[in-house]
């Protein structure tokens, strides 16, 4: 899988939350205090509920009102304290974890951008916002359960468990093994029976959503084959099996409740009954055998949500994962240690005994290719589709690294100048242009955003795509809608080309579009290119007639080799060729050639 190349463990989870507590200690020292004190003001509550008791059964009275207003006093103060205590824990905890939240967002998108061209095409971008998302939302299930869950619950029993055992031992230790035995069996129950019909549900949730998604996604093609009642039928089939597998798990759930419920009867009894021992024995009086009873009261409520504890840290370190693991790996291509940059004066791109294959290939693609292209030529790549000119160009970009040989421009080898200088100094016109959510406007300049409205406009222009911004509700200020797609293929294109103009680089790659467009489209794309192209080195990957003839050189590639080179005329007069073949088989030209 893409996404990670680290294993990831509970451990490594911890340590990745660990590092981020790190950046905040004095915050999460507070809150941890805090809580912490709150908790042995509810462990000291039961002994002053026990004091007040024992004061109302004072003969004397006046001795009677004055011990039970001290106790009243006690309970108020105690009371008070906590409330506050957990009152600036909460403050406390909504900085804190806002503040990792961010932290963690910001550099999970900073990793993620750096990583390889190859790792993003493996993965998907919906897959990663997920993991991105749903990790940054387990930090802060984590961070509640751990410090307002599970460190006051341990000092609960640490607390009960010492009170109590101070003053009668076989109480203490009464106490302190069913506290275990309650623990131990609920830490069982969650992690080995609970948990894996969980997992089992939750992922058939994630099918149901994803079938969702799929036949919602595809509507159009559904509607197109009257097939709703098909779609409706496959996701009954689904449905009837969440449903099963959910049940199963929510049975569990009500199952351990009971059970959990009977086992804090039992320790009820128990504590009940050794005060009551206690109290025959004459070791305890009426005010001791309360405090006894509130602090299991207290403590009830403590012991009743440690299944759900163990379940939330549980699903947290799940959903962390994929996270951690983003966070721990790395995809990028570096660069080398204080690379230079690159510096272009004429833009002569050569190429010497290139070998190439990609990742899990076992063959080459290149194997051993050697050209130049002039800084000012016109070269365009034709050839059948999967004969490498796509790669060849995302190589110019060092968007993979090579296995063998050199790429230079201007005799500087592209693998040893930082990548940054390399790509600021190429404009890409791609065959199908995503466009960013955002204006017309900010989508040309987003290869020089310092551009003023009318440079914008002048590449619009020169692109051939003013006309028809103009025509837009609101002009160059018009959203574009998700990934462009308010525009048509042709307008998108031009887009790209403006952007290109604005963005003014020496090395332009130009891949033109297959999907056939309306002649006017085409011609003023062909026109704004052709423009374009002027004083720049050009790779262009050409489908059209119209614009391989425009070129100085046709470099004609099959699986990974030039096999011709030369002009259009050259080439269509050579008998036999390649060239002449996909020429005269597209007899408009090599449109569906690539
Ligand atoms: P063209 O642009 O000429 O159609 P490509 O450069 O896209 O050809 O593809 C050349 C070969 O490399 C094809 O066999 C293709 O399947 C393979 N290929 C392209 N991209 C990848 C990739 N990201 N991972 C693995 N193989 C790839």
């Amino acid at each position: 899988m893409a996404s990670s190349n680290q294993k990831v463990t509970p451990a490594r989870v911890f340590g990745f939350l660990l590092s981020h507590w790190r950046r905040q200690p004095t915050v999460a020292i507070a809150i941890s205090t805090l809580m912490a004190a709150a908790t042995v003001a509810d462990v000291a509550t039961p002994v002053f509920a026990g004091r007040l008791v024992d004061a109302v059964g004072n003969p004397s009275r006046a001795v009677a009102n004055h011990a039970a207003m001290a106790a009243l006093l006690w309970l108020a103060g105690l009371g008070l304290a906590a409330v506050l205590a957990r009152q600036a824990a909460f403050w406390g905890i909504v900085r804190f974890t806002l503040r990792m939240m961010t932290e963690i967002k910001q550099e999970a998108f900073a990793r993620v951008q750096g990583f390889s061209t190859a790792w993003h095409g493996e993965s998907f971008s919906g897959a990663v916002t997920r993991q991105v998302l749903r990790g940054a939302g387990a930090v802060d299930m984590l961070n509640d359960v751990i410090f307002f869950g599970l460190l006051p619950t341990t000092v609960m029993l640490l607390g009960a468990t010492a009170v109590l055992g101070w003053r009668w031992p076989t109480l203490g230790a009464a106490i302190a093994i069913g506290n275990l035995v309650y623990v131990g069996v609920t830490v069982l129950l969650a992690l080995y029976w609970i948990e894996p019909a969980a997992e089992l549900s939750n992922a058939w949730d994630t099918r149901v959503s994803a079938g969702l998604a799929d036949a919602i996604t595809c509507n159009a093609t559904v509607r197109a084959f009257g097939a709703e009642a098909r779609e409706e039928a496959r996701l009954g089939r689904v449905l009837a099996k969440w449903r099963r597998r959910t049940r199963r798990t929510w049975m569990r759930g009500v199952t351990t409740f009971s059970f959990q419920s009977t086992m804090l009867v039992a320790l009820q009894l128990l504590i009940a009954g050794t005060a009551i021992l206690l109290w025959q024995q004459n070791r305890a009086g009426a005010g001791d055998v309360a405090t006894v009873l509130s602090l299991y009261f207290v403590l009830h409520g403590y012991l009743r949500n440690v299944g759900q504890h163990v379940r939330e840290t549980q699903r947290g370190i799940a959903d962390m994962h994929e996270l951690v693991g983003l966070s721990a790996s790395d995809f990028s291509i570096h660069d080398r240690p204080a690379a230079p940059s690159l510096h272009i004066h004429r833009g002569r791109i050569e190429v010497r005994d290139l070998v190439f294959r990609y990742g899990a290939h076992s063959t080459n693609l290149f194997d051993g290719l050697s050209l130049a292209i002039d800084g000012g030529e016109r070269a365009g790549l034709v050839g059948p589709s999967g004969s490498g000119k796509s790669t060849f160009v995302r190589l110019i970009q060092r968007l993979h690294d090579v296995q063998g040989g050199q790429i230079l421009i201007d005799g500087q080898n592209i693998a040893g100048v930082t990548q940054h200088s390399l790509r600021s100094q190429i404009a890409i016109v791609p065959q199908e242009p995503t466009l960013f959510h955002r204006t017309l406007a900010e989508n040309i300049a987003y290869g020089r955003p310092d551009a003023t409205l009318h440079d914008i406009e002048h590449a619009a222009r020169l692109a051939r795509a003013h006309d028809f911004i103009a025509r837009q509700p609101k002009g160059y200020a018009t959203q574009v809608g998700e990934r462009g797609v308010k525009l048509s293929g042709g307008e998108r294109q031009r887009v790209a080309i403006a952007r290109a103009f604005l963005a003014d680089r020496p090395i332009l790659i130009l891949d033109e579009a297959t999907s056939s467009l309306d002649s006017e489209s085409e011609a003023a794309i062909a026109e704004a290119a052709s423009c374009l192209m002027q004083g720049r080195t050009c790779l262009v990957i050409a489908h059209r007639l119209s614009t391989v003839r425009a070129m100085d050189r046709i470099l004609v590639f099959r699986e990974g080799e030039i096999v011709e080179e030369g002009s259009h005329t050259a080439l269509v007069a050579r008998p036999g060729g390649l060239y002449r073949d996909l020429f005269e088989r597209q007899a408009l030209g090599l449109a569906n050639a690539a």
